[in-house]
């Protein structure tokens, strides 16, 4: 099957970051085949008029809990959510065909988003890891693993057992691929996270956790003479395979430390910003060589979970925090949330750039929208003025997911019933907390 893609304004983000005002590009099984300027004469099976819309690759959410829709709005203003309900009403309440319906549900609004690969930590993951497969989306997926029993296994750590046969049953799948996920510096012990570590070397793959993300995190850390990264560090778990999530408060030589052992960072500016927690160094951490990319974090936490919302808060509270327009032009920032993300998961060479041999995860940006006139800069129309309502196609693998705006294989408005059905005994279990919530 070739499908090609004609009168599109390609952004490349390849290394010279081309543009190509009235392209084509060329998509052949799973992979894009070839791309170039003006008229394409060869054969293919189906044309596409982009009718001078704009082609980027896929965007890439490096830190997401998708099947946490349950709980979006949810006690967004309360202090300390974590301990004083997420947790206990995820023990009481959470079932292998709610995180199913709601990973579902997720990655519905992702790729409608434009999201064509992200990063989930769960729990019952081997159901996100089913809904990737049923809807296309390309997943990195960890098995929450985490010193307390919890709704999927009543031993402490037990999500290793789980996590284990995750990466056994995925391996070598062109859209699953299973990662570690240890919960956090302060949930998770020294044992523990080596454990992880271990394993995710053994693999290959990534191990991803909350770091520098809390106060009391870091008060604890602090109280032993150290930081949480150089906690880690000194245990030996901080290399290319660790992909750091949140990093708010490191410092200095924190971020000397990651670059040189080349870890790398998700950033979730909205959830971060919306939990008054502070914004992380990114201008340091990029300028030390730390790969870095854009995540919504859980729709509880960052509530929505779409990269048009993480790139125009990105460039608002970096521009701000540092007094200077300048910093962050918008290429960059388009650059964050597609190749930047696929550089932290060690998937430069896989996808976020369209070129040949490239998988063909590719998002058409429509121009035909009031809010998309004039475009002189189509990076600045990304960043400053699109939103999801511009998402005309998206495409993972070669396989087109989204048509016209609507999802190809899905039905959102019956996905929907579904989960508000599978949703009663979660809301039964939800009343006691109306006094926080
Ligand atoms: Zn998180």
């Amino acid at each position: 099957m070739a499908i090609l893609f004609q009168n599109a304004w390609i952004l490349t983000m390849d290394d010279e970051f081309r543009a190509i005002r009235n392209g084509w590009l060329l998509v052949e099984g799973r992979d894009i085949v070839d791309l170039g300027e003006g008229e394409f004469f060869g054969d293919c099976d189906e044309r596409i008029d982009c009718r001078g819309g704009i082609l980027i690759p896929g965007f890439v959410n490096t830190h997401c809990h998708a099947s946490m829709i349950p709980f979006r709005t949810m006690g967004d203003d309360c202090k300390d959510r974590l301990r004083r309900f997420l947790f206990p009403l995820e023990n009481e309440a959470m079932t292998p065909q709610l995180v199913y319906l709601g990973a579902k549900y997720g990655i519905a609004e992702s790729m409608l988003a434009g999201t064509t690969t992200f990063v989930d930590m769960y729990y019952f993951e081997d159901e996100v890891a089913r809904a990737c497969l049923q809807t296309g989306m390309r997943g990195y997926l960890g098995e929450t693993i985490i010193g307390q029993p919890t709704c999927d296994y009543p031993e402490p750590y037990g999500g290793f057992e789980l996590a284990e046969q995750m990466l056994e049953k995925y391996k070598d799948n062109d859209l699953v691929h299973p990662i570690l996920a240890p919960h956090g510096t302060t949930t998770c012990d020294e044992a523990c996270l080596r454990r992880a570590h271990e394993l995710a070397v053994k693999y290959d793959t990534l191990m991803t956790l909350h770091v520098s993300e809390m106060d009391y995190e870091m008060k604890h850390f602090a109280d032993m003479g150290t930081t949480p990264l150089q906690w880690m560090d000194k245990i030996g778990t901080v290399d290319k395979h660790l992909l750091a999530a949140h990093c708010i408060h490191v410092s200095e030589e924190d971020a000397r430390i990651m670059g040189e052992r080349g870890a790398s960072v998700a950033h979730c500016i909205a959830s971060n910003t919306k939990a008054g927690k502070g914004v992380a160094p990114v201008k340091a951490l990029l300028k030390d060589g730390v790969p870095v990319g854009l995540g919504t974090d859980g729709p509880s936490s960052g509530n929505t979970l779409n990269l048009f919302d993480q790139m125009r808060l990105f460039a608002n509270f970096h521009k701000n925090e540092n007094r200077d327009r300048s910093l962050f032009p918008a290429r960059d920032i388009v650059a964050l949330a597609t190749r930047g993300g696929a550089k932290a998961l060690g998937a430069e060479n896989v996808f976020g750039q369209l070129k040949p041999g490239m998988r063909a995860d590719i998002v058409l940006i429509s121009l035909e929208e009031a809010n998309m006139f004039p475009v002189y800069n189509p990076y600045s129309a990304l960043v400053y003025c699109a939103n999801t309502s511009n998402v005309r196609l998206v495409m993972t693998s070669g396989v087109i997911r989204v048509r016209d705006g609507k999802l190809v294989h899905t039905d959102l408005y019956a996905l929907r019933e579904q989960l508000r059905r599978e949703m009663k005994p979660f809301l039964a279990a939800a009343e006691r907390y109306t006094d926080i919530i």
